[in-house]
């Protein structure tokens, strides 16, 4: 005989939600077509609109910071990384979601990768649209991210992205569009997985180092090295590199042409950068593609580092924390072949 209706709900996984802000927290709020303000909503608004989520998973909520994700800095990803940690470090706690602007969504989720000591799940969520947009895309991206949190499949992958019912590896994703809802892209390595209103599918692990296997940190931090991104173009010259260095730049990341190349002039000033101890890398303003050593540029002969497969903002994220641990070219080209 059926005791259905007398069962006790079955447990449900507990997930915590870190909030920061972006435009799924976003509203329009009257002036010119397709203006708003992001990090407008309080995580308990944006969980209130998707009822769904309740029967799926219990929450705790907790706002970090209201901000666009363009305003993201290092001292922000320290105390995302911390939180993140202490969220994750009770037994109870199945998976983290953090809901993030999509403009830096790669380079913070592949800090806190690079960061965060765990195999829990841990999932970065953002939207195109504001939450009162026409088809707005957040609260079905956080309905998944909260499913993809749930899912087993998601222990020991390093943290994700899900969007657009994709689920993407922090060192691969990127975005490609201003506006689109399929923004995030993995260019070089593929898909984590796809989800579709809650049933998630996996394809294979994350390739490279993260989480447990990685030796950077957050604790006891509370700036990380100065590294700034120099974007090369035809006509180039020196003056941004010599800019960088002036300004106490501890590493430099080229977003060269092609495969990492750059002008004669600043390749010049970069090997004279390179001489002083600042950290060069040279990664590709291309989107996609390795950017190997030694093909075009002598790095052995100028002292440079070259990104591999990482776009030159994630070349930077891994540059600050490479420059934690040493200032060692030939040692960072290792973390970059490994993480
Ligand atoms: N600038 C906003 C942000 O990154 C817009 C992008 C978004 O969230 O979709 O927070």
């Amino acid at each position: 005989m059926s005791n259905a209706a007398s069962s006790p709900l079955p447990l449900r996984p507990r997930i915590h939600v870190l909030a920061t802000g972006g435009t799924i927290a976003g509203a329009h709020t009257g002036g010119a077509p397709g203006s708003y303000r992001s990090a407008t909503l309080s995580i308990e608004t944006l969980v209130g609109a998707v009822p769904q989520i309740a029967e799926m998973a219990d929450l705790a909520l907790e706002q970090v910071a209201q901000v666009g994700s363009q305003d993201m800095d290092d001292a922000l990803w320290l105390e995302l990384a911390r939180r993140a940690g202490a969220a994750l470090a009770p037994p109870g706690v199945a998976g983290l979601v953090i809901t993030h602007g999509t403009d830096t969504m790669e380079e913070t989720a592949y800090f806190l990768s690079l960061a965060v000591k765990t195999t829990k799940p841990m999932v970065l969520v953002g939207a195109m649209r504001p939450a009162n947009a026409i088809s707005a895309d957040g609260p079905m991206n956080l309905y998944n991210a909260i499913a993809v949190a749930c899912d087993p499949g998601a222990t020991s992958q390093g943290a994700l992205v899900v969007a657009n019912d994709e689920i993407h590896h922090a060192r691969a994703v990127s975005k490609t569009n201003t506006t689109q809802v399929g923004t995030f892209h993995s260019i070089n390595q593929g898909l984590a997985g796809l989800v579709n209103q809650g049933r998630v599918h996996w394809f294979g692990p994350a390739g490279t180092q993260h989480t447990l296997a990685s030796e950077f940190s957050a604790d006891a931090r509370s700036t990380l090295p100065r590294v700034e991104i120099v974007f090369a173009h035809a006509g180039m010259d020196r003056t941004l590199i010599d800019a960088a260095v002036a300004a106490g730049a501890e590493g430099i990341v080229i977003a060269g042409v092609g495969s990492g190349n750059l002008h004669a002039l600043a390749r010049t000033a970069a090997a004279e950068a390179a001489a002083k101890g600042i950290c060069i890398v040279r990664a590709s303003r291309t989107g996609g593609g390795m950017v190997e050593r030694s093909v075009e540029v002598d790095d052995d002969r100028f002292g440079f580092v070259a990104a591999g497969d990482l776009n030159p903002q994630k070349a930077r994220v891994l540059l600050k924390l490479a420059l934690t641990r040493t200032h060692s070219p030939a040692l960072i080209q290792e973390m970059f072949d490994r993480y």
